[in-house]
C-alpha cells in the first residue's frame, strides 16, 4: 500500500464514520421531537407530561451539543494526522531534546512527545466540558458543581493522569524498544496486569480523591441489602454511600473493585429517592450482572479487543505508509513508538463503530438478563417502580429512536424493560 492510498483509505473511514454518526443523532434527534407530547401509554400514570416534555427536550440539548463536540473532534483528527500537527508538535520537541535523542535512547523525548500530545487534547476539550456542565446540565437542573469544584477535579484529574499515565507510557515505550518484534505481546500482558491493579486501585485510592465515601448508616437498609446478598450467595466488603450530589441531581448505584477491595456504591442521591425496596431490587439488578458473569464476559472481551489493536499496532508500526498516510514523516534517527502511539489513539474510533451494533446488542442483552434475576430474587414491580423514577429524575427519553438504539444503547429503552418485567 503506498501512502497515498492510506490516505484515501483513512479518509473514506473517516467520511463512513461521520456520515453515520451526525445521520444517527438526527434521527434521533427527530424521533424525540416528534414524540415530545404523546406520553407512551405504559407510563401516562407514572410520568407527568411536563417530565416527558422535559426528557425529550433534555435529551435533543445533549445529543445537539454532543454533534458539536463531535465535529470539533473530526476536526481534531484531521489537524494532528494530515493538516500536520504531530508532525510540528515532533519537529519541536525533536529541536528541544537536540542531539541527545539518539544517545538517550529515546525515552524522554517520547514520553515527552505522548504526554504533551495528551494535554493539548485534553486542553481543547475542556471548554466542552465546562459549557456541558454549566450551560447543559444547569439549564435542565441537574448541574449541583460549582465552578471551584470543577476546577479542583480537573486538577486533581491532571495529576492523577501524570503519576499514573507517564510511568505507564514510559514501560510500554520501553517494552517497543526493546523487547523485540513480539513487543506488542508483552506490552498487552503489562496493560492487562496494569488494568486488574486498577480496579483494586481505583475504589480504594483514587475514587475517594473525587468523592467522599461512607459506609451505610441506615441499619435496617444495610440488614435488608446484606440480607439479599447472603440469598444470592454473594460477598462484598462493604456498603458505602457516595456524595454524587456534590456534582449532579442524577442517581445512580453500581459495584466496584475486585478481591478485597470489591464493593457497592450507593449514590447519596438514589438512597433519598427510592424506597427501601426499590433499593434492594436495583442491588439485585446488579447482583444479576454477577450471577451471570457479565462482568467477566465483558473483561474478557476488552482484553481480546486489546490484544487484536496491539497486534494491529505491532504491524502498522513498521509501515513508513502508516505515518506517512496519516500526515506524519517517520523520524530517520529517532525512534517512532511514540509517534506510531500517538496516532493509534487516534484512528481507531473510524475502524471500531462497525462493531457497535454488535457490542450494544450484547450489553442490552445482560440488562434484560438482570432484571430478570432481580424479579427472581426481589421484587418486580419494586424494580419497575424504580426503573420510573430514575427514568424521571435523569430525564432519560422514553421514545428513543430504534436505530439509534441499535447502534448506541448500551441498556434497552425503558418501555421495553418494563414490558419484560411485567410480562410473565
Ligand atoms: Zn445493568
Amino acid at each position: 500500500m503506498t501512502s497515498e492510498s492510506g490516505t484515501t483509505l483513512f479518509l473514506s473511514l473517516l467520511a463512513i464514520w461521520v456520515s453515520l454518526q451526525v445521520w444517527l443523532a438526527r434521527r434521533q434527534i427527530d424521533h424525540v421531537v416528534a414524540n415530545r407530547n404523546v406520553v407512551p401509554l405504559a407510563f401516562r400514570n407514572a410520568i407527568s407530561a411536563e417530565a416527558h416534555a422535559k426528557a425529550a427536550d433534555y435529551t435533543c440539548a445533549k445529543q445537539r451539543f454532543g454533534l458539536w463536540q463531535f465535529g470539533f473532534g473530526v476536526l481534531m483528527l484531521l489537524a494532528w494526522t494530515l493538516g500536520g500537527g504531530l508532525a510540528a508538535l515532533n519537529t519541536t520537541l525533536l529541536g528541544f531534546f537536540g542531539g541527545d535523542v539518539a544517545t538517550s535512547g529515546d525515552l524522554a523525548y517520547q514520553v515527552t512527545l505522548l504526554l504533551a500530545f495528551g494535554l493539548i487534547g485534553g486542553l481543547l476539550d475542556l471548554p466542552f466540558d465546562w459549557y456541558y456542565n454549566f450551560r447543559i446540565e444547569e439549564r435542565f437542573g441537574f448541574n449541583r458543581m460549582t465552578q471551584r469544584i470543577w476546577f479542583v477535579d480537573l486538577l486533581k484529574n491532571l495529576l492523577v493522569s501524570l503519576l499514573i499515565g507517564a510511568p505507564l507510557i514510559a514501560v510500554v515505550l520501553w517494552l517497543m524498544g526493546t523487547a523485540g518484534p513480539a513487543w506488542w505481546l508483552w506490552a498487552w500482558g503489562f496493560w492487562m496486569a496494569f488494568n486488574l491493579l486498577l480496579m483494586v486501585v481505583y475504589p480504594l485510592f483514587i475514587a475517594p480523591l473525587f468523592n467522599e465515601f461512607k459506609p451505610l448508616a441506615d441499619e435496617a437498609l444495610a440488614a435488608r441489602v446484606k440480607a439479599l446478598m447472603d440469598r444470592c450467595g454473594f460477598s462484598a466488603k462493604g456498603l458505602f454511600v457516595m456524595d454524587g450530589s456534590k456534582r449532579s441531581a442524577q442517581s445512580n448505584a453500581y459495584f466496584t473493585g475486585i478481591g478485597h477491595s470489591k464493593r457497592v456504591v450507593f449514590y447519596d442521591t438514589l438512597l433519598a429517592r427510592l424506597s427501601p425496596g426499590e433499593v434492594e431490587a436495583v442491588l439485585a439488578h446488579e447482583l444479576g450482572h454477577f450471577h451471570h458473569k457479565h462482568i467477566i464476559k465483558m473483561i474478557v472481551q476488552i482484553f481480546l479487543m486489546s490484544l487484536l489493536g496491539l497486534a494491529a499496532l505491532g504491524f502498522l508500526a513498521q509501515q513508513p505508509e502508516f505515518y506517512l498516510g496519516l500526515g506524519v514523516t517517520p523520524n530517520a534517527d529517532a525512534a517512532n513508538d511514540g509517534l506510531a502511539l500517538a496516532l493509534f489513539t487516534l484512528v481507531p474510533p473510524c475502524v471500531s463503530f462497525v462493531l457497535a451494533p454488535l457490542s450494544s446488542r450484547a450489553s442490552r442483552r445482560h440488562e434484560f438478563q438482570a432484571d430478570a434475576y432481580a424479579k427472581a430474587n426481589a421484587n418486580g414491580d419494586e424494580l419497575a417502580s424504580a426503573l420510573v423514577k430514575l427514568t424521571e429524575d435523569n430525564a432519560s427519553t422514553l421514545t428513543p429512536d430504534p436505530l439509534y438504539v441499535a447502534f448506541n444503547y448500551s441498556h434497552p429503552p425503558m418501555v421495553e424493560r418494563i414490558a419484560a418485567i411485567k410480562a410473565g
